[in-house]
């Protein structure tokens, strides 16, 4: 690959928080550089100089801008984006505009989020639709040629999780895309593991709509994410959650709804976290989102292949085509104790538990996994420290 790479040593500067100890938490909620920090810091102080409203007015340029920024990251029109506060509000808008009815049938992948499936199970048992997860291949995907065998004209909905939030397998999205199309089903993309970390581009996959979080991989502050809605998509859907943002009161009986992606915003929101989750945006696309990916596999690999070496250590990622997301369990010890171990010796993980992704981790038989999600500016002789740490754990 003739991909530029990282300059491990100036996104290190750029981010103090990586000098503190090991931080392999992107997947929960990265450290945002300097640049973010600076954008939502600054915005505060300037909302209590003049005022929410006026700060914002000043900055409306930028917020504008904010769309197409967005949409050369995602791979779509600016028309097409719409920010929210979280990856959940961005799914929930879409997936609760997703007409669904008697006998409807709902695909979804077995690593599918519990934050996805609680609002599916749900509204399913309501309308009287099915939520059949699809089988995975041996090697852990999805598998497309199961899913081909389930589509037909009563599927309304493919619900595609990316990248699962308990391990690191990457699902072939433009395939599946194919295949739902051709029976008419909409793709709702949770991308919340990859933005950030692998190039997602809608055009190029094929999703309809993308969900999406600022706070992971994308290194933006918490409380923001955002939704891709493609245009031909967005006459399909219809809104539930719409309010002065959304449309215009025109007459005392009568208003009229935006026709753009925006008709799934509301109106009030951080406008300093708004900034920083563009600058987090920005940031991601002057490294390069090919360079990022190529960094992230780089460190997971080198963090798997450490902790396979360590007697007692397990570890789960499956999938033929991997990425930041390494999962692994310590014989004898409970995931929460190793968490809370690696801890105390300033190596930061999380645990991963079978109520976040039911049917992958009932069908491994797994109740618990760590999970270390090392991010580009997590330098390789971390990685090798975090192993130590861990292989220190056995005696
Ligand atoms: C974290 C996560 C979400 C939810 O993101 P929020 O920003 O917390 O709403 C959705 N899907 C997956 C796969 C995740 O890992």
């Amino acid at each position: 690959m003739d991909t530029p790479m990282i300059d491990l040593a100036a996104v290190r500067a750029d981010t103090p928080g990586c000098r503190r100890g090991v931080f392999l938490d992107s997947a929960g909620s990265s450290l945002p550089p300097v640049q973010v920090l600076d954008e939502v810091v600054g915005h505060l102080r300037r909302e209590a100089e003049v005022g929410g409203y006026v700060a914002h007015d000043e900055r409306l340029p930028d917020l504008e801008a904010g769309y197409g920024l967005m949409a050369s990251l995602l791979g779509c029109e600016p028309d097409e984006v719409a920010f929210t506060d979280s990856a959940t509000r961005s799914w929930l808008a879409a997936f609760d505009a997703v007409p669904l009815t008697a006998g409807d049938r709902v695909l979804v992948t077995e690593v599918e989020y519990a934050g996805n499936a609680i609002p599916l199970l749900r509204r399913a048992a309501e309308v009287g639709a099915t939520v059949e997860p699809v089988p995975s291949t041996p090697a852990g995907e999805i598998d497309v040629a199961a899913l081909r065998e389930m589509l037909d004209e009563r599927v309304a909905l493919v619900s595609l999780v990316h990248v699962p939030t308990n391990g690191g397998l990457v699902n072939p999205v433009a395939e599946v895309a194919e295949a739902a199309h051709e029976v008419g089903a909409l793709v709702l993309l949770d991308a919340c593991q990859s933005v950030g970390q692998l190039p997602v581009l809608a055009s190029e996959l094929g999703a309809d709509i993308v969900s999406g979080t600022g706070r992971k991989w994308l290194r933006g502050p918490r409380g923001t994410g955002f939704l891709v809605v493609r245009r031909p998509v967005l006459e399909r859907l219809r809104p539930r959650q719409v309010d002065l943002r959304s449309g215009t009161w025109i007459s005392p009986d009568s208003y009229e709804l935006r026709a753009d992606a925006r008709v799934f915003e509301l109106w009030e929101s951080s406008t300093a976290d708004r900034l920083g989750l563009l600058a987090a945006a920005r940031y991601a696309l002057d490294l390069g989102v090919d360079a990022i990916a190529d960094a992230v596999l780089a460190r997971a690999e080198h963090l798997r292949a450490g902790l396979a070496e360590v007697p007692g250590v397990e570890v789960h990622d499956l999938g033929t085509n991997r990425c930041g997301i390494v999962s692994f369990t310590v014989a004898d010890r409970e995931p929460e104790q190793v968490r809370a171990e690696l801890a105390a010796r300033d190596v930061t993980v999380t645990v991963t538990g079978v109520g976040s992704t039911q049917y992958d981790m009932t069908r491994r038989g797994l109740p618990e996994v760590v999970r270390a999600s090392p991010h580009y500016f997590t330098s390789p002789d971390q990685l090798d420290e975090a192993v130590a740490a861990v292989a220190a754990l056995k005696r």
